[in-house]
């Protein structure tokens, strides 16, 4: 059952937005296409969803260097310079030039920009701007203090929750429902009791990067601090979310944060190219719904949204993004919903697919 929030309605939500957000793009090959960023955004927009009244569209800017070192080292930050600069040098110590993070022109703007707006966005909740603040392009959760990986330049969802930390917040609960291990931001905040970390993927020993066991709980200062639910191959959607619901609600609560982060990679989908599980939008968005609930429940409301992996761009982000969207803006778009002509005409003309219909990913009734 629908839990309820107090007021939702009227809450103050900013969705963090920068065209040039697409910039962050390793070419037509790689898997992370922005294209997916674009889609969502259009399909939001075709939903009325910015025309809210307590629905704000923010541009951020873009993080400088001492937010950056808030998490990474200052060499390299200097070597994602260099490789924006020349994109033909590969740079193997810091893990930049590899096929899953191919160097670009202005790729240390285009992956500050990003973090900028996860920061962004924490720093209007913190300061009681806005309720809930969310970043489609940001969840770039693999990133590590002096390497990239799996395509995350600059780690936003930790930059954020430093900044949190920064600025006064005591506690931050961070949960990860990416199909991939958080390992970046676990790794941020290993033996740091004042950050608990939550991730729930396809287990390490069929998917990258390979970490995210049960026995890894925390640093020796923080025990307890990292809780991780590695899921078996092929898991569908009343395991996956009997394992969030069994687990995050309770923890999340009991850990009592100033602040819940969270991480939404759609990449968990039946449909996604790069992993195993078999999660529909439809158990996803009642992962939204929790994490919502849990965010007023146990967060005084102040949550922080961003987005993550999911390489089905056509079929599966756009639709699983604007559940996400409509959630934290309180107004839930029903999931027997048609996708709007408009949106659906852009997408066959410019791809030439015809996407599903519906919000939903349950057979019509
Ligand atoms: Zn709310
Ligand atoms: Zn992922």
């Amino acid at each position: 059952m629908r839990q309820q929030y107090p007021a939702d309605m009227s809450q103050d939500v900013a969705v963090v937005w920068d065209d040039r957000f697409v910039r962050y793009n390793f070419g037509p090959q790689h898997p992370i296409n922005p294209l997916r960023l674009d889609l969502t955004m259009r399909l939001a927009r075709e939903f009325g969803l910015f025309d809210q009244g307590n629905v704000r569209v923010v541009e951020p800017p873009l993080a400088d260097d001492p937010l950056l070192q808030l998490i990474h080292q200052p060499d390299y930050i200097e070597a994602v310079r260099r490789a924006g600069a020349d994109p033909s040098r590969a740079q193997p110590r810091y893990g930049l030039g590899s096929d899953d993070n191919p160097c670009f022109a202005g790729m240390h703007e285009a992956s500050a920009r990003v973090a900028g707006g996860s920061v962004d966005g924490a720093e209007r909740i913190w300061r009681g701007e806005s309720d809930h603040a969310i970043n489609i392009a940001g969840g770039l959760h693999h990133a590590m203090a002096d390497h990239a990986s799996g395509f995350c330049i600059y780690n936003d969802p930790a930059i954020a929750i430093a900044r949190l930390l920064e600025l006064g917040a005591q506690r931050v609960a961070y949960v990860d429902i990416d199909v991939h291990h958080g390992d970046g931001v676990q790794a941020a905040f290993w033996n740091d009791p004042r950050v608990l970390t939550i991730s729930m993927h396809e287990s390490g020993k069929s998917l990258f990067p390979g970490t995210g066991f049960e026995f890894e709980t925390g640093g020796p200062d923080a025990p307890g601090s990292a809780i991780n639910l590695p899921l078996t191959a092929g898991t569908s959607d009343e395991a996956w979310l009997a394992a969030f619901t069994s687990t995050v609600p309770a923890a999340v609560t009991d850990f009592a944060p100033d602040v819940l982060v969270t991480q939404h990679g759609c990449d968990a989908h039946f449909l996604d190219p790069l992993s195993d599980l078999m999660v529909s939008i439809d158990a996803m968005r009642s992962a939204y719904q929790q994490l919502h609930a849990l965010a007023h429940s146990a967060a005084a409301g102040r949550w922080l949204v961003t987005g993550g992996g999911g390489y089905d761009i056509v079929d599966v982000v756009p639709r699983a993004w604007t559940a996400l969207l409509a959630e934290v803006a309180g107004h839930p778009i029903d999931p027997e919903t048609q996708l709007p002509p408009g949106w659906l005409d852009y997408v066959e003309k410019t791809y030439g697919r015809v996407p599903p219909a519906r919000m939903t990913d349950l057979p019509p009734r």
